[in-house]
């Protein structure tokens, strides 16, 4: 069983490092963004409680947030592990998830700010599916269509320069300390997440001692 958390600044690219985890290894990816975004895209009377607040680039309140992830995790789909990925974002919801699971490692993908905001900014996606796509490094090959779906591809609400500032804001003032308290307890693998994906993959499996990736066959 391996139980990983993922942290790094928004755009460093913890969904698709999550993915490329959990792809061949068996593990769960649980994107706490992700929920929410599914909650507001089907219109749940807890995505009408969260929409504005996500919109506004701010965080959830924690009670609802450590709800969603107890609920979650109480699935029990995910025999060989899970990747938990936009969790644990302050204090109390480190101190929540460190007194009812214990964790393998942290992954914290470092990324500058300049970075960030070229990233942010081009990333894209769509609605019906929820697949991300980014205008520099990973474009759809229809401009503006899903490869998956074909459904047409939007920017999200919260990837606006101001939400964006709101949440760079937080993530320097609430989550970076939880990151301190992780590496206290020598958790932390710090990796650069400039290079191209499956360069950082490859460090990421270095650092946590796990298999290289096994790209899954094409049928
Ligand atoms: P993300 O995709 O991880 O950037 O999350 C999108 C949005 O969901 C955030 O801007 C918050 O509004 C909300 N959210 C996700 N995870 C959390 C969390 N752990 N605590 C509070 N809000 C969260």
């Amino acid at each position: 069983m391996r139980k990983y958390v993922i942290m790094g600044v928004q755009g460093s690219g913890k969904g698709t490092q999550s993915q490329l985890i959990c792809e061949d290894l068996g593990l769960v990816h649980i994107a706490v963004g992700d929920i929410f975004r599914w909650h507001v895209r089907n219109h749940t009377k807890l995505g009408a409680q969260v929409r504005r607040i996500m919109n506004a680039g701010e965080l959830v309140g924690d009670d609802m947030v450590e709800s969603v992830v107890r609920n979650r995790l109480d699935d029990h789909d995910w025999n060989y592990g899970f990747v938990i990925d936009g969790f644990p974002r302050n204090g109390r919801q480190a101190e929540f998830f460190m007194e009812s699971y214990d964790i393998d490692g942290v992954i914290h993908l470092e990324l500058p700010e300049d970075e960030v905001r070229r990233r942010v900014l081009s990333r894209r996606l769509c609605p019906n599916c929820g697949m991300d796509y980014n205008l520099i490094a990973d474009r759809p090959e229809q401009e503006g269509r899903c490869d998956i779906c074909g459904h047409g591809l939007i920017t999200r609400a919260d990837d606006t320069p101001e939400a964006l500032d709101a949440r760079l804001r937080d993530y320097n003032e609430k989550t970076r300390p939880v990151l301190e308290l992780f590496r206290r307890k020598e958790f932390v693998h710090d990796i650069d997440a400039r290079p191209p994906a499956d360069e950082v993959q490859a460090k990421i499996r270095a650092a946590l001692n796990l298999p290289a990736y096994q790209a899954r066959p094409t049928v």
